[in-house]
């Protein structure tokens, strides 16, 4: 069961102390106060193919602290980000679901506004256009930024322009002298994912008009925390944020969070709204306000409270490998479903390679005949589902549970169940 009743306000023993070179990504204190010890594990995007898999394959310490100064949950920095970015196998349009989220955003966010063609629209690691494509359609221009040329190019093919390049200061700074400072910013899923947080948020001040609007969407980390959604740790994601952290670094950038919403997209996600501290057209949101209490009544500015998580992380890995051990036992075959980062960090954590799930599949073609990193489980198409026939199909990218569920009722018809590991495990017949 989920131990919900240590997330209490009594907070069983002391938080873990490491002492390390590292410091804080936002506002450089020394760390080394352990928010949680994953262990070592992989870079979880780089796939392997079939030559690779008698090779060494670099493993990295998976620890992330808790600045005791700006409450910035931070991954100690181990890799380069050009080594993670530079070919990334993501592509956000494979999610119908997030397709469909972002066009729900363009519908709101116009209005919202007042967005025409005359607006100009900038989004930060825009991927491959699944966003921008929408107001594209509703003539508004745009433009996209992002570092990976292999999904970028994806994005011009939908007719969205996109430069590729890391978004900061630099950049930001040549597109204003270029009279292109924008409307609305948009940032979803990429906070986490800034090497160089200061550049990052510096880049967005210089860009803004001075009546323009950012919008940032990020996983929050309450919901991280209530429901032991540790897999969305990786090296990838370099910070974990609260509104708490996130409007204290906003605001050292003279950036106001004046409204937040809570998404369910991600396990739970905030989308933040700001603007120029000096832009009065805008007041603070009762929404803002309430948030920022509760995560304070919550205890996000005690350390103990973040100290709590790591002994839920360990009883959910043992009634996880609880499941699958007596899975096995039975003589149940396990089939995976989805390649996403998460994935790969839960299956290392927890040991699980094909002595428990012989394969998993993703739709993207990407992947197929490549193996998940440290684990090495082959990835096929989903097709294999239906020749295979597996007693339980077990669902990595658990945030679409729904639509992976709806996607495969035909598993049912061979008595096929469906698994889902977080936040704690739980079977659907
Ligand atoms: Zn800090």
């Amino acid at each position: 069961m989920l131990k919900t009743e240590s997330l209490g306000t009594d907070y069983a023993g002391a938080m873990a102390q490491r002492p390390t070179s590292s410091r804080c990504l936002f506002c450089d204190a020394a760390l080394s106060h352990v928010f949680v010890d994953l262990g070592m594990s992989p870079l979880c995007e780089s796939f392997l193919q079939e030559g690779d898999l008698n090779k060494m394959e670099p493993f990295y310490p998976l620890v992330v602290y808790v600045c005791p100064e700006c409450w910035l949950v931070q991954l100690e920095k181990y890799v380069s980000p050009a080594d993670i970015f530079s070919e990334y196998a993501y592509f956000s349009s494979y999610s119908d679901s997030w397709v469909e989220h972002g066009r729900r955003y363009t519908e709101m966010i116009i209005d919202r506004l007042g967005l025409t063609t005359d607006s100009h629209i900038v989004e930060l690691a825009s991927n491959d256009g699944y966003l921008l494509q929408h107001f594209v359609k509703k003539g508004v221009p745009v433009l996209g930024i992002e570092p990976a040329a292999n999904v970028a190019k994806a994005a011009e093919e939908k007719g969205v322009p996109t430069l590729v390049e890391f978004f900061g200061r630099e950049s930001a700074g040549k597109l204003a002298a270029e009279g292109k400072r924008a409307d609305l910013i948009i940032g979803n899923n990429v906070l986490a994912q800034v090497p160089d947080i200061n550049d990052f948020v510096g880049g967005i001040k210089t860009l803004l008009k001075p009546s323009g609007v950012v919008t940032i969407e990020f996983p929050h980390l309450l919901r991280l925390m209530q429901e032991n959604q540790f897999d969305t740790i990786y090296h990838e994601h370099f910070s974990y944020f609260s509104f708490l952290s996130a409007t204290g670094i906003f605001s050292a950038h003279g950036l106001r969070l004046f409204d937040v919403e809570e998404l369910p997209t991600h396990g739970g996600s905030l989308r933040i709204y700001a603007c120029h501290d000096e832009d009065r057209t805008h007041p603070t949101s009762e929404q803002a306000r309430e948030l920022l209490t509760r995560e304070v009544a919550a205890g996000f500015r005690d350390l103990n409270r973040y100290g709590a998580f790591q002994e839920q992380v360990v009883a959910t890995k043992r009634g996880l490998l609880d499941f699958l051990i007596q899975a096995k036992r039975q003589g149940k075959s396990v089939a995976g479903y989805g390649a996403p980062g998460k994935g790969n960090t839960l299956l290392n954590y927890c040991g699980i390679r094909t002595d428990f799930i012989e394969y998993t599949v993703d739709r993207n073609p990407y992947k197929h005949g490549r193996y998940l990193p440290g684990t090495h489980i082959p990835i096929f198409a989903p097709e294999r589902i239906a020749e295979t026939k597996p007693d339980y199909l077990f669902i990595l990218p658990w945030n679409l549970k729904d639509e992976i569920m709806k996607q495969n009722a035909f598993i049912r018809d061979w008595g096929g169940q469906f698994v889902v590991p977080i936040p704690e495990v739980r079977v659907y017949p």
